[in-house]
């Protein structure tokens, strides 16, 4: 379900391809239960937990357990290619990592939509601010919280969301 059909398969591959190079860097082996996790985790877009994620692995292995979805994306999170996030809820998701990709989150506490966003005058300003304090900056994670202006739209998130955790 969460799988984005949009995301290009020589975007996967390349992820895929990366993620096999920290292993043999790491001279770990290669197993197919990881290969699966890590090729299911590309495909999807978004913030996604390690919940998400067993659901859509389960549905191409039934097999692969929650302890080895959840050890695959701390070795992406070690290889660098995914970054582990903590919104709001505290719960951890995990989203693609990439500098050429880089934005910042809006979160709702409301419904717990999760908006991303980009905007160079923001990135410039921050740039700005650390070259007059001589400092430099190596990353940053902005995050702002509220609620949606759209009340309509969020209750229905909050509706489909309590409908998910009930399992209907
Ligand atoms: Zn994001
Ligand atoms: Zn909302």
């Amino acid at each position: 379900m969460a799988i984005n059909k949009t995301v290009p398969q020589e975007k996967v591959q390349e992820k895929e391809h990366a993620f096999q190079e920290f292993i043999q860097r790491s001279g770990l082996k290669t197993t197919r239960q990881r290969n699966t996790i890590v090729k299911v985790f590309f495909s999807m877009k978004g913030h996604i937990s390690v919940e998400e994620l067993l659901t859509e692995v389960k549905a191409v292995n039934p097999k692969i357990g929650y302890a080895t979805v959840y050890r695959t994306l701390h070795l992406l999170v070690e290889s660098n290619l995914v970054e582990e996030r903590r919104f709001g809820d505290g719960l951890a998701r995990y989203e693609g990592h990439s500098s050429v990709e880089h934005h910042d989150h809006m979160i709702c506490l409301e419904c717990g939509e999760i908006f991303e966003f980009y905007n160079p005058k923001l990135e410039a300003l921050q740039e700005q601010l650390a070259d007059d304090n001589d400092f430099q900056i190596y990353r940053h994670r902005l995050e702002l919280y509220g609620a949606c202006k759209d009340k309509d739209a969020c209750e229905t998130r909050q509706r489909k969301k309590a409908a998910e955790a009930s399992g209907d």
